[in-house]
């Protein structure tokens, strides 16, 4: 490995942390859901693609969120659920992946009555099924409703959530998070829910830190959060920066989707080298494969291209991506000789 020359992204050892499934599903897995669920798509690859992913150069929240509509839609049951985690892992494991970290909301999934738990079930025999290694992220959602510019009181179904993660830690399911719209619903709206995630021992990681400021991101660290979803605007508080840096908890950054949903205007305006520069842990991740086009080898050679970074940075990340994982020390241990392995190739 030459340490200072530009880093070429082409490692067998990728690691998502954060990645959605609904906004994660392929074209040819949209078709086979499809079918499963009695939807019609349009025949067209093209066109469907429309419904599935923004445009390149995509900068609205709006148009963003657009594309899990569909989604939504086939994943209301219980072999649609199976099926579409089962095609994501296959479909990770053969683009070179060698762990990931799968997220989705049950509460999402419940609109032909199912209950959180068969989905949670249906997600888990999809994983099981496939062989691939990885685990399953439960979202509770920060609910908006912006006809009456009010908080939804979700707590029900974000308790229920919880629940499940507990009975199923260490079976599947990794940790819970919260997901949905931080600008309307912050972080302090859930403090209960993540005090009885810290009493159950259920490890979380927060979305803070993208549609809000660093506020965000103290606060989701205050509750206890292992990891922090996005924490991209970290930077814009020196406070912040310090906290991160003295408890090393790891961001996880996912440069694209910044762009598409108009937190930066472009890569390079992304704080992505001066966090490395600075020695946060940053991790790199694709967040919704399918909804931006990309991978996290996409993402790599995306931030490599803008920033020139080194193999040995690069390297650095994918080993903060496998001691950040919700795994045991040993597992940990596994993904990093792995990648020592593949750089050492
Ligand atoms: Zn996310």
């Amino acid at each position: 490995m030459k340490n200072n020359s530009v880093a070429k992204v082409t490692q067998n050892c990728l690691i998502d942390l954060h990645l959605h499934l609904d906004g994660s599903i392929s074209i040819p897995s949209a078709r086979e859901l499809a079918a499963i669920s009695k939807v019609t798509l349009p025949e067209d690859d093209n066109e469907l693609k429309k419904l599935l992913a923004v445009a390149e150069d995509c900068t609205s929240l709006v148009d963003y969120l657009k594309t899990f509509d569909l989604p939504q839609t086939l994943l209301q049951n219980e072999e649609a659920i199976e099926r579409c985690v089962y095609n994501l892992c296959t479909e990770m494991s053969k683009q070179g992946y060698i762990y990931a970290e799968i997220r989705f909301a049950p509460q999402f999934s419940m609109n032909e009555g199912l209950t959180q738990e068969q989905i949670v079930k249906a997600a888990i025999k999809g994983l099981d099924k496939s062989g691939f290694n990885a685990q399953l992220i439960l979202c509770a959602m920060r609910r908006f409703d912006f006809s009456k510019m009010e908080i939804i009181d979700n707590s029900d179904l974000n308790n229920e959530t919880l629940r499940l993660a507990k009975k199923y830690l260490g079976k599947g399911v990794c940790a819970i998070d919260i997901a949905g719209p931080e600008a309307q619903c912050p972080v302090n709206h859930y403090k209960e829910l993540f005090a009885k995630a810290k009493e159950l021992g259920v490890p979380y990681t927060i979305h803070a830190g993208e549609a809000l400021g660093p506020e965000s991101v103290n606060l989701a660290i205050e509750y206890g959060a292992q990891r922090i979803g996005h924490g991209v605007r970290s930077i814009e508080s020196e406070k912040t920066m310090a906290i991160l840096i003295e408890k090393r908890v790891p961001l996880e950054l996912c440069p694209l989707s910044n762009i598409n949903t108009g937190v930066y205007p472009s890569i390079k305006d992304e704080p992505i080298k001066s966090y490395l520069d600075r020695g946060i842990v940053v991790t790199i991740n694709a967040d919704n494969s399918m909804v931006s086009s990309t991978t996290v080898r996409r993402e790599l050679q995306t931030i490599v291209d803008v920033f020139g970074l080194t193999d040995e940075q690069i390297k650095q990340i994918f080993i903060n991506s496998a001691n950040a994982a919700f795994l045991s020390e040993a597992s940990k241990k596994q993904l990093v000789d792995l990648i020592n392995a593949e750089y050492e190739a």
